[in-house]
């Protein structure tokens, strides 16, 4: 079923500038190895993997170098043949630093590859134990590993799996690049999806801005009546699950729940394609694909970089940074991380590295609120982000708690449209943070 629904959406929401030129026609490019990886042991949600090497370990790419440690957690691969230095805390992308496995490679390519399976007659347990297996986590932002989200409990009755491919972050195009050069991947990871969820209707929700990837998604998914292309208004955050889930289903997860509870998952157009990999071709998550963009960097790229890759290796391999670049950020311009040490190296589910200019970044005077009111028109859920900013600012916890904080995505699309530049959503979640805490010590008391 191909939907004629080409005005889909959301309420509120902005049109930041696309940005998306740089990168949108440029094939990925697969990055040489490096000489060393750092890998992180949290590279996903939930409880860090714990090591099975030791410094002087001798390990092969594509070798478990860590294993999963309870339910939510993910095993960690090493991206690289080579030998284990040493396992220290290093800087991330995240802004946390955390223990990894430092590895200098010994530039041999082969990968230990897990036995191939036939995706027509694979089970739905296999696919997950598979998934398992490989350490996939899922590629939209969270980590979250991708086989907790495909064992839901058994209670939520599960209609749809949706894949999110809307991309709507400023820059970024590497999902877009997959969505061209690997359709039928994408359609073939959410059909495995669909089987190991046990769910016969999928779809996959894509912005109007991306019509050459609607149109070979359209022609992927002709003999499969049960998946349906849905076309969407290009808006920022579209590709927010709850902005997506009403978009595509028109129903709404309401505060505090997840998509579960609406009988909903949503997956990522990379998490599909590594899903893909591991139960077709038998390969654990060890690359991400990236795209490195902004007026800042001379070559910018869509590149398969092994996970572990330091941002220097990478912004050397892309031509070096410019003269007049000011800022460097792992994620898009609207929900990224700024980056301050460069030896942070790349993980499962980076997306993208923005070197930006002073043209580029938002830099201007902050002045007082202008009670405009367009933040509050601009939220996507219906909050009153001037008020949360202000009570946060002047500590007021609970009664930010009251106006409903904690359902904060910090999406930043309030601070994009303010006309002030006043940084709400900063404020926003260190509020959020607080609040959190005293939730949880009100619990303990
Ligand atoms: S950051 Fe939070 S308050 Fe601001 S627009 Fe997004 S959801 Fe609303
Ligand atoms: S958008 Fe900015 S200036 Fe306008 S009401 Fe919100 S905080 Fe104030």
């Amino acid at each position: 079923m191909i939907s004629m629904n080409h005005t889909k959406t959301f309420k509120g929401g902005v049109h930041p500038k696309e940005k998306k030129g740089l990168t949108e026609n440029l094939s990925f490019e697969e990055m040489p190895n490096p000489k060393q990886v750092i890998i992180p042991l949290t590279q996903h949600l939930g409880k860090p993997a714990k090591p099975i090497v030791k410094k002087g370990s001798e390990v092969l790419a594509g070798e478990i170098i860590a294993e999963q440690d309870g339910f939510i957690s993910a095993p960690v691969h090493s991206p690289v043949s080579g030998k284990v230095s040493k396992i220290t805390a290093g800087s991330t992308v995240i802004g946390f630093p955390k223990d990894a496995i430092v590895i200098e490679s010994n530039k041999i390519n082969e990968i230990v590859l897990m036995p191939s399976l036939d995706p027509e007659i694979v089970t739905a347990e296999e696919i997950r134990e598979r998934v398992k297996l490989a350490g996939i986590v899922g590629q939209g932002g969270a980590a979250f590993p991708t086989y907790v989200k495909l064992s839901p409990p058994n209670d939520k009755k599960i209609d749809i799996i949706i894949l999110n491919g809307c991309e709507c972050e400023p820059y970024l195009t590497r999902d877009y690049r997959l969505m061209i050069e690997r359709t039928n991947d994408v359609i073939n990871g959410l059909r495995l999806i669909m089987k190991a969820v046990g769910v016969s209707k999928g779809a996959v929700g894509i912005e109007d801005n991306k019509p050459e990837a609607i149109k070979k998604l359209k022609e992927a998914v002709k003999n499969f009546p049960d998946i349906s292309i849905e076309v969407l208004e290009t808006k920022y955050p579209q590709g927010a699950e709850k902005m997506l889930i009403k978009a595509v289903t028109g129903k709404e997860v309401p505060p505090g729940k997840l998509p579960f509870d609406i009988g909903v998952v949503i997956q990522n157009i990379g998490t599909a394609i590594s899903i893909y990999d591991a139960v077709v071709k038998g390969e654990p998550q060890i690359t991400t694909a990236i795209t490195v963009s902004g007026l800042g960097i001379n070559q910018p790229k869509n590149l398969i970089a092994r996970v572990g890759t330091p941002l220097a290796d990478i912004l050397d391999y892309c031509g070096g940074v410019k003269e007049n670049a000011v800022k460097v950020v792992v994620g898009g311009p609207m929900m990224g991380v700024a980056q301050y040490d460069f030896s942070a190296p790349v993980m499962k589910a980076t997306s993208g590295i923005l070197v930006l200019t002073e043209a580029e970044i938002n830099d201007y005077e902050e002045t007082p609120c202008l009670r405009c009111g367009k933040c509050v028109e601009a939220c996507p859920l219906y909050l009153i982000p001037t008020k949360l900013a202000r009570l946060s600012a002047i500590e007021k916890f609970e009664d930010a708690e009251q106006l409903g904080i904690t359902v904060c995505m910090e999406c930043g699309t309030c601070t994009y449209t303010c006309p002030a530049n006043l940084p709400l959503v900063q404020w926003i979640r260190f509020g959020k943070q607080r609040v959190m805490t005293l939730q949880r010590e009100r619990e303990l008391a």
